[in-house]
């Protein structure tokens, strides 16, 4: 920290020392910073000088000083660390250093926020001190929330200095890149630097939901009704076991032979029943692992998820790999259209492909190993700007849901009596309903934060410092704006936060306690938690569940009291590190079976910008032709499969030299020979119809972009499929990661040789349209 606090000092004083300069001079600085870069200076050369003249154009521009704390944070971002800052502490003034830096470079530097509306806020706001420097920003974001009218200009975006954009805005449209047939459609040219804010947001509570790009609806399967109906007649604990996590639930072997009856039929498991056995588990997961309204609700006869994180409905949203059609049996409404995976990537992954990444958030050090081993990011903790005088009162714990939820009731009306303000956090919206109607019937006024604009939550949030106010709100809520304390809320005491259970992780209550407090202002934050809340029941030992039972039946006991046992006091932080544990091992294994699937799409992606850009396609199709064909010789076993073949692939209107090949064609190397030369002649009456080199290539490099991606898709598909399942085959030494990774390599090696035959049958048979501009189509069989 001392070295960064020297460093921070040095700034601070060039800064002040830039205040002298006019507005032509210091804009001027842009100029001469870039000329240094461009004879050789590096940028930790000009880094003083350039943080020094981005602070005092945010004085001029913005009318705020980066305190020397944002300095500190600042040059951490510049190094590829994660800076904690509290919430308030100021990250938005403070990445404006960093951006502006790497931003001389103007090779790709991008502010990844956590949701188009603060993208858009700080791309207009905070990017009038860029503009005004001299160097573009770009907003990576449709402007509005209609995403139906996207009219970006990609590639000016793209090309800017800077740009402001989402994570999920990026990642689509980087695989959108990767589904385009020429360069010119490809729009994201580099990625080098990034700073993301709220980090730990996208890279650990969004880890488990990889970017998918949906194309065309699958066939419908009718086996979803049918597997709702089969798995009915199973009983738990002997079919089939849940997991106490209640993460997982598999099949026993009972069970398997169980659903053979049933359904009539030997070995379940086998590749011929695999179709089956996939919508059996989606059906087990359906039913037993997701809960309506917690998981998703029913509206109009469709399923709509909600949001694990903040209860919002997610409408449009699906759960991918037929899940969501299993639950849509489930509840029996209609099925909607199952669609394909086209193209998917993990944040983790789409961020690896930056040169340099670093991270913003107010809440970090609690994972500060994962950070570390996973994705070789370090944690550092910037001091406050002003000491943080909040009170964090040890939790109240007490035996069940409903006395918890009184004794925060009493609490919040003890607060509101001494004219605080009050934020109450709940872990799901229907216990924020719950609260609602509470606080409705004691009269008391307030705000639900449960809209589904951010714009809205953001407004919200920002009177939820006055005196009086009462928020409810569910954790992630509102994110990235911070609450202001009114003077008189001030004087007060400052903004009380109620935790009303304790969540998922340190880190998520440390987010819930940080929204007071800000700036060294007063504050308090206390959690009520209670033995039936979900993190303690699906966590904690069995001793508990009796322990309460025990207190609920015992009469002497004051149920209304909040325990003190120390025992019980560690209950808590315990089945909290439990969960925890258990959702670090989840993002691993996320991680693990991405892993796999990036070898296999780096290959694909640069195997097609190969193919963009080669001016020389024949070697490809060579080789393709030849694996074609001594793969097919090879297992070929009669005279009607050679005649098949080539009707299917060669030629429609194979006569010729029909009773040569039937004497012959048990002989392999004659076969060959012969295939090879039906392939050339073919291939000759094909290229010949094309008037230039340029129109050849270019009906060369459709065929093979699109015989490649066809193929993709249902690879990208099916490790889809593969992952669900996987995942839920729970017994014996099964290790899922080893499963996926040894029939993803299967499937891949297979799809490369569907690949080199489609490469063939798309060149041969192919229907070549001319348009009337001269330019020609081809229509694929
Ligand atoms: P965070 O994201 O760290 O919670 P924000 O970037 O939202 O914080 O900033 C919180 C508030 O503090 C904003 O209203 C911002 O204008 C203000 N602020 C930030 N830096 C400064 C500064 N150096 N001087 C005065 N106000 C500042």
């Amino acid at each position: 920290m001392h070295k960064y606090r020297k460093l921070a000092k040095k700034i601070k004083q060039r800064a002040q020392e830039l205040q002298t300069m006019t507005d032509q001079e210091l804009k001027r600085q842009t100029t001469e910073l870039r000329d240094q870069l461009k004879n050789g200076k590096s940028l930790d050369d000009i880094l003083i000088e350039s943080y020094a003249t981005v602070c005092e154009a945010d004085r001029r521009i913005l009318g705020l000083t980066p305190y020397l704390t944002q300095i500190i944070g600042a040059l951490v971002l510049h190094e590829g660390n994660i800076a904690e800052m509290k919430t308030g502490e100021g990250k938005t003034l403070t990445a404006t250093m960093p951006l502006y830096l790497h931003g001389l470079i103007g090779n790709g530097v991008f502010l990844i926020t956590a949701n188009p509306y603060l993208a858009r806020r700080d791309a207009e706001e905070i990017g009038k001190v860029y503009r005004w420097l001299g160097l573009t920003v770009g907003l990576g974001v449709p402007n509005d929330d209609e995403e139906d009218d996207d009219e970006r200009e990609l590639d000016q975006i793209y090309a800017s200095d800077i740009v402001y954009t989402t994570h999920s805005s990026l990642g689509f449209d980087y695989l959108f890149d990767n589904l385009a047939t020429t360069p010119d459609k490809q729009h994201i040219k580099r990625l080098n630097y990034a700073i993301i804010d709220e980090i730990d947001s996208i890279l650990l509570d969004q880890a488990q939901t990889p970017l998918i790009v949906s194309g065309a609806p699958n066939v419908k399967s009718n086996l979803y009704e049918l597997s709702e109906l089969m798995i009915h007649q199973l009983k738990e604990g002997i079919d089939f076991k849940t997991a106490t996590d209640a993460k997982s639930v598999w099949l026993t072997p009972a069970g398997i032979s169980h659903l053979e009856e049933f359904a009539g039929i030997k070995d379940l498991l086998s590749e011929k029943h695999h179709n089956l056995y996939r919508h059996l588990v989606l059906a087990l997961k359906a039913n037993y692992l997701f809960t309506k309204d917690r998981d998703y609700v029913v509206e109009a006869q469709t399923v709509v998820l909600l949001d694990k994180m903040n209860g919002r409905k997610l409408p449009g949203t699906k759960l991918q790999a037929g899940l969501h059609q299993a639950i849509e049996a489930k509840e029996g409404v209609k099925l909607s259209d199952e669609t394909k995976g086209m193209a998917s990537i993990t944040y983790q992954n789409l961020f690896k492909l930056f040169t340099r990444i670093s991270g913003m958030t107010g809440t970090a050090l609690t994972d500060a190993d994962e950070f570390r081993d996973t994705y070789h990011l370090n944690t550092i903790v910037i001091p406050t700007n002003q000491k943080v005088i909040r009170k964090d009162h040890p939790d109240q714990v007490y035996v069940t849901n409903q006395a918890k939820i009184e004794a925060s009731l009493a609490k919040l009306e003890e607060i509101t009596q001494q004219n605080r303000p009050v934020l109450i956090e709940t872990g799901s919206v229907s216990m924020s309903e719950l609260y609602s109607r509470l606080l409705l019937a004691k009269g008391y006024a307030h705000n639900v934060l449960n809209a589904t604009s951010a714009a809205k939550e953001n407004r919200i949030i920002k009177e939820a410092g006055n005196v009086d106010s009462i928020t409810v709100a569910t954790a992630m809520a509102g994110r990235g704006t911070d609450i202001k304390l009114s003077n008189d809320a001030k004087k007060n005491g400052g903004l009380y936060v109620i935790g009303t259970e304790r969540m998922s992780s340190a880190r998520i209550d440390n987010q819930l306690r940080g929204r007071s407090g800000r700036q060294g202002e007063p504050g308090d934050s206390m959690f009520f938690v209670s033995l039936e809340d979900k993190i303690v029941t699906e966590n904690a030992p069995k001793w508990v569940k009796k322990f309460r039972k025990q207190c609920i039946s015992n009469p002497n006991f004051d149920i209304n009291q909040p325990l003190t046992e120390l025992r019980i006091k560690h209950v808590v932080d315990r089945a909290q590190s439990v969960q925890k544990n258990s959702e670090v091992s989840g993002r691993r294994q996320t991680l693990a079976f991405d892993e796999v699937a990036k070898v296999q799409r780096n290959y694909l992606y640069q195997l097609r910008n190969k193919i963009m850009r080669s001016a020389d396609l024949d070697q490809l199709m060579i080789t393709a032709i030849r694996t074609v064909i001594s793969n097919f010789v090879s297992y070929v076993h009669s005279y009607t499969e050679v005649m098949d073949f080539i009707y299917n692939n060669i030629d429609y209107f194979f006569v010729d030299e029909k009773q040569i090949l039937e004497q012959s064609w048990e002989n392999p190397s004659f076969l060959t020979e012969f295939l090879l030369k039906l392939i050339k002649q073919q291939e000759q009456k094909v290229f010949k119809q094309f008037s230039s080199d340029d129109q050849l290539l270019y009906y060369k490099r459709l065929v093979l972009l699109k015989s490649i991606d066809l193929m993709w898709i249902e690879q990208v598909d099916a490790l889809q499929q593969l992952k669900e399942v996987v995942s839920n085959r729970n017994w014996g030494q099964h290790k899922p990661v080893y499963e996926y990774q040894t029939e993803a390599q299967r499937s891949f090696e297979a799809m490369k040789n569907e690949i080199y035959l489609l490469i063939l049958k798309n060149t041969l048979l192919s229907e070549i349209v001319y348009q009337d501009d001269g330019t020609i189509k081809l229509v694929f069989v």
